[in-house]
């Protein structure tokens, strides 16, 4: 029997598409931009199996030309970009990353944390242009003043893998209060850390820091909008390492213009990439980076093992270990026979 083919919308590590090339006939999409949709679409209508990341759109259109198409592997472990119903009606296995980037993201939320609590970028800028040397002054008490995070409380929007060791860290690292809000109660987290469940007008009311990690559906987008902005301290930080969409832009910019809140740290966009001239680019009480929660050597590479361990159980007949749609197993059992 001919390799499945399977095409892979960026270049990986070279290792694991060795170890992908003893199964599937592999076509990697080298270029540093992301393939337009409607190479995408030619693409899907061709091969067997694909690796998606999440900026390729995987709508509805794409997946019903796809008539060969079995698994979408995605590179994330967000997958807002999947129309996910559309694929299991179709049969289509869907697969995500979960876990191995848990680490990477939660160590990427402190950054922010801290460098906005404590005017990192601001404080950079403040030596690296000059300014520090024109004041003429090497240290004066109220030089670039922060936010110290000991007894504070920080709110956890969305506790699950991420959201539950950025809050661990919190806990054991800075000795801070926790609150969260979530779909379900954990009750086991509660116990194990010392937190509290809120509901999440209330957690928006008491949190110092509030830090987002729920997925993007469509219950969550713009969960965070004006009128739950309004909610939040002035004194309070918002951080965002989830998804752009789950916070309303427009609604955040007026919040930072009009100093509902102190500062926010962003690491992902409802634009992406943001454009230089975006409203947010102006606050200096804003630390930005371009969506690099999970951008370790370590997570990326541990990211494409997963791909590779997801491709290679469905193409020997065994349901995927990432599977994000079980119910498609009583549509099509997995493999290519
Ligand atoms: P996770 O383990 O699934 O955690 C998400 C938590 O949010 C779960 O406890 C989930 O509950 C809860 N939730 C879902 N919908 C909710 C709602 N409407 N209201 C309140 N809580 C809700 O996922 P994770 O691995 O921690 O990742 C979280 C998100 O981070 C991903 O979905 C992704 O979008 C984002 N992410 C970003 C980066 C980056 O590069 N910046 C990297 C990785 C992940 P249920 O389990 O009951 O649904």
């Amino acid at each position: 029997m001919a390799k499945p083919k399977l095409f892979i919308t960026r270049e990986l590590f070279d290792d694991v598409i060795k170890k992908l090339e003893q199964y599937y006939d592999v076509e990697v999409w080298d270029r540093y931009e992301q393939p337009p949709y409607e190479v995408l679409l030619q693409k899907a209508r061709e091969v067997d199996a694909l690796v998606s990341l999440l900026t390729d759109r995987i709508d509805c259109n794409l997946l019903q030309q796809a008539k060969k198409l079995r698994i979408v592997a995605q590179y994330a472990v967000g997958f807002d970009n999947i129309d996910v119903e559309c694929a299991t009606r179709l049969g289509i296995y869907v697969t995500n990353t979960p876990g191995v980037l848990t680490e990477a993201v939660a160590e990427l939320t402190w950054a922010l944390i801290l460098a906005v609590a404590r005017r990192i970028v601001e404080a950079d800028h403040f030596v690296r242009w000059g300014e520090w040397y024109r004041t003429k002054t090497g240290w004066h008490p109220k030089m670039m003043l922060g936010m110290e995070l000991r007894g504070k409380t920080l709110g956890i929007v969305g506790l699950g893998r991420i959201g539950s060791r950025v809050a661990e860290i919190a806990v054991k690292g800075f000795g801070m209060k926790v609150i969260y809000y979530d779909v379900k109660r954990r009750e086991d987290l509660e116990k194990e850390l010392g937190i509290e469940y809120r509901d999440l007008d209330q957690l928006l009311q008491e949190a110092d820091i509030v830090s987002i990690h729920v997925p993007l559906t469509k219950e969550t987008y713009h969960l965070i909008n004006e009128e739950r902005l309004r909610k939040m301290k002035r004194s309070a930080i918002l951080i965002n390492t989830a998804r752009g969409k789950v916070v309303d832009t427009e609604a955040l910019v007026k919040a930072l213009r009009e100093g509902w809140i102190a500062g926010a740290g962003l690491d992902v966009f409802e634009e992406e990439p943001l454009p230089p001239n975006h409203p947010l680019t102006a606050f200096k009480n804003v630390v930005l980076v371009p969506h690099i929660g999970s951008a370790t050597y370590e997570t990326r590479h541990a990211m494409a093992e997963l791909v590779a361990e997801n491709l290679i159980a469905f193409y020997e007949g065994r349901v995927p270990p990432n599977l994000v749609n079980p119910e498609v197993v009583k549509v099509r059992p997995p493999g290519f026979k």
